[in-house]
This record gives C-alpha cells, structure tokens and sequence, in this order.
C-alpha cells in the first residue's frame, strides 16, 4: 500500500505535465490468481478500482454575472471571473446553472468565490469566501427579463431554470427552431448547417423556415466562405425537402411537445394539416399516447396567425402537408374484417411494424381485449390481456412466428 500511494503522490503532482487532463488513476490487482480469487460484482471487477484526485480548487474574484439564451430560451447564467490559473488553465467563466445555485452561495457582488475543476470541463464555483465580503456588496439578483428580446421571463413550476416565452421572435430561439427543421430527423437539409443559418438570419434573408424556399443562388453567394458550388448544393437541398414526408415535416415546424413518435402518431391520426388544426383538445386526447399538455401546446400553435401563415407558405411552396400514399400501401387483402392486437414484448418485430402489416395487409388493430378481437398476437411476458382473451374464448392467440405465417399466407 505505501508504493501505492507514492505513486499516486507523484502523479498528483506530475499530471499537471501531461499533455492531456487526467482525474485520477485505476489501482489493479496484478496477480491472476487474486484476480480470481476476488472475482467481479455485477457492474465491475473487484481487482480494479478509481482512485479520484482531489480537485483543484483556488480563489478569485466574480466580477459579473451575465445570462445566455438557448436555443429552446432556457436561461444560463454564468459568472464572469476574474482570471485565475486552475489545473493548468487559465479559468474566466463558470456556469453557475440557475437561480437556485446562486441563491444557495448567496452570491454577492464583487465576491470572492472558490473555483472548483473536477471531471467536467467547465469548472464550477463551489464556495464564496465570505470574510472578505464587503459591507455594501449587493445580493446578485437574478434578471427578470430576457437579454436577448427584453421579455419577461417565466418560470415553469418544479423547474429551477427560467425560459423567455417569446418563442417567436427571440433571436437565438427563432435561429434554434430553423436549425431544427433542417436537422437530419427533419427535413434533413444537411448543406444548409447552424452557421450558414446563423450568418443568414443576421442578413434578414430568414426568419422561420418558409423563408429558405424563396432563398437563391445570389442571395447565398455573398455569405462568407460560400463557394458557388455550396450555394448550389444548399438549393437542391432545399428543393429536394419538398419530398419529405409529412411526419417529419410535423416534427420539423417544432410544435414543442412533439417529438418523432407523437409526430407519426398525430399523421396516422389526422391525415392533413388541416384537420389537425381544426382539432380540439379532447379530439387530440384520443389519440394513442397524447395528454392533455401536448394536446394543448397543439391548438396554441395552431392559434397563432404567424404559424398559421408559415403553414400556409410551406404548403404553397409543395412542402408535403398531407399524409403521403406510401404509409397507406395495400399489399394484400389476406387479413380483411380481421381485428388485432399485440401485446407482451416482441421480439421479432416492433409493434408498430407490426400494426403497420396488419393494416398493408387488410386488417385492423384495435386497442383493447374484447369479443370484437379475432387475433390476440402475444410475446414474452404476456399479462392481463392473454388472461383476458382465453376467458373470452373466442379470441384465437398466435405467437410472433404464427403471425407472419399467417400474413405470408397469400
Ligand atoms: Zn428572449
């Protein structure tokens, strides 16, 4: 043990020479024989273990306190510090993460803070030395309002961190939201990256995504670093997004609350953007997987004119609104009038392959266990519904593999 701590000693000291950041060392057993003898707990071996170092930490002075606006409008406060040497780098700023740390530091102006560097990249201040607080040093008071767009910010309830509501018009949130329709699971125009759109919405030739299609080749091509051959590339991408399915263009436009799945689920719901603008919140509730908050966060964006007119601008530029015929293919009329469940873990398809078969295949998926059910198709650990059918009695169940054979009997 005394020749392990002396080398940890040593690298306590030495790492600060390597040309890379190391937080601790791994102590092993060498003996195979001990090895075995101490074998492994579930997660790891009992002949190996992390020995952390202690982090670094040193004093120096806050000198302000600024706050950055994400992309979603979540608000970072961050504090500005006076520049102080840590763990081999020079250290100016330190996420202070919300309202709620800096009032537990009871953070004040001008205070001496203790500056921590542990495995994160970004250090952190863990203390204020409060001796050497000043007698008129202020509180450091959270802002109230957003210094992006001078908007009053809100707090959502049980959440620590402060959003500005102004969706629309922030400038890092509408910069956000076209970043997010381009994204690969969107409309995936991947020519067109953050800085490009950035760069952009600083020349006023976007503010949502609307604006990319009436964008041209010599609008681009005075953007920095933009070669007639990028241009190019960003306006077939561009044209090229007009066949992405409806799905992906429903997530796309950043409805929040809706994400990938509810997005498919909405379009096997609703098969135009029209009919889900003019549904209501209980309509909406119906729908498999949908509550009452991404139902509401629906009709509010459907109740706003300026999404409304971005709808209706996609839509004329050939933006695919409409659920697409692909997702509606018949392949065979094998399984028609038959109903059918699934239930338990599959394992040879997911269950919304499988729902999508049976309806290609003339069938119909119900949700529930009833004297309507022709097929109760069960997995692994199958519960109450198996239970449910064989008491019904009428209900025939077919494993996975009994499943496609029957799909494949055409
Ligand atoms: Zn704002």
């Amino acid at each position: 043990m005394d020749e392990v701590k002396e080398f940890i000693n040593f690298w306590d000291v030495e790492r600060h020479n390597l040309p890379f950041e190391i937080d601790g060392i791994v102590l092993k057993v060498n003996s195979l024989k001990q090895q075995r003898q101490l074998g492994y707990t579930a997660k790891s071996p009992r002949w190996a273990m992390a020995y952390k170092f202690k982090a670094e930490k040193v004093e120096t002075e806050l000198q302000s306190v600024s706050y950055q606006v994400g992309r979603t409008g979540a608000i970072t406060p961050v504090a500005n510090l006076k520049p102080v040497l840590l763990a081999g780098t020079i250290v100016k700023r330190a996420s202070l993460h919300n309202e709620d740390i800096i009032k537990k530091l009871d953070l004040h102006e001008h205070d001496f803070v203790y500056v921590e560097k542990g495995g994160e990249i970004i250090p952190k201040i863990v203390g204020v030395n409060t001796e050497k607080r000043t007698e008129e040093s202020k509180e450091i008071e959270y802002i109230k309002h957003c210094p992006e767009c001078g908007t009053e910010l809100v707090k959502v309830e049980d959440q620590a961190i402060h959003f500005c509501p102004n969706d629309l018009h922030c400038p890092p949130q509408v910069v956000g939201r076209m970043i997010h329709y381009v994204s690969r699971k969107a409309l995936n125009i991947d020519n067109l990256g953050s800085e490009t759109i950035e760069q952009l919405y600083r020349e006023k030739l976007v503010e949502n995504p609307a604006d990319f299609y009436v964008l041209t080749k010599e609008q681009l091509l005075p953007l920095e670093r933009m070669a007639e051959k990028s241009a190019q590339n960003i306006i077939s991408g561009i044209e090229k997004s007009k066949e992405i399915a409806f799905e992906k263009v429903l997530y796309g436009i950043g409805i929040k609350h809706v994400g990938e799945t509810v997005a498919k689920k909405l379009v096997k719901n609703f098969a135009t953007i029209e009919e889900l603008k003019n549904a209501t919140v209980e309509e909406l509730c119906q729908v498999e997987d949908i509550g009452t908050k991404i139902a509401v966060s629906i009709v509010d964006f459907f109740a706003n004119p300026e999404n409304i007119l971005m709808i209706e601008r996609l839509k004329s530029y050939g933006v695919q609104l409409i659920k697409g015929e692909s997702t509606n293919e018949v392949l065979s009329n094998v399984l028609e009038g038959k109903t059918f469940l699934f239930t338990g873990k599959l394992s040879l398809f997911t269950r919304e392959a499988a729902e999508e078969m049976v309806e290609k295949h003339g069938g119909k998926n119900i949700s529930a266990v009833s004297k309507n059910l022709n097929f109760l198709v069960v997995g692994e650990k199958a519960g109450s519904k198996l239970k449910k059918a064989q008491d019904i009695g009428t209900i025939e169940i077919l494993d996975e593999q009994q499943f496609l054979d029957l799909v494949e009997k055409q």
